[in-house]
């Protein structure tokens, strides 16, 4: 596919309309020229944009902003749980070490 094929499928692409080998093709394309991925990109987001001012709930980047970090939040809150959780079988795991050494020292010395 060259680029002038290729700009003719972006407005199919970005309607999902483009399907089989001419998807297949394309695909390959985008992923293989920079121009042309950016093209693309330029049609898609301004498909987004449009589509989002039409609906008129969901243009909303400061609340999608919050919720992203919102969300990572909870993610590194996930995340410092497992580490003390981690600390936590290791010390109990040291303690069975400890114990067993104790038990073989009392019945074999
Ligand atoms: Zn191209």
């Amino acid at each position: 596919m060259t680029c002038q094929e290729s700009e003719q499928y972006i407005q199919e692409f970005v309607d999902d309309t483009l399907a089989g080998d001419e998807l297949e093709a394309f695909l390959w394309h985008i992923n293989n020229c920079k121009a042309c991925y950016n093209e693309m990109e330029t049609g898609y987001l301004l498909k987004e944009a449009l589509t989002r001012l039409e609906d008129g709930t969901s243009f909303d980047l400061h609340s999608e902003l919050k919720e992203k970090i919102s969300l990572t939040e909870g993610y590194l809150r996930w995340r410092s749980i497992a580490a003390v959780g981690r600390r936590l079988v290791l010390t109990i795991a040291g303690l069975f070490l400890v114990l067993e050494m104790l038990y073989l020292y009392l019945n074999y010395l």
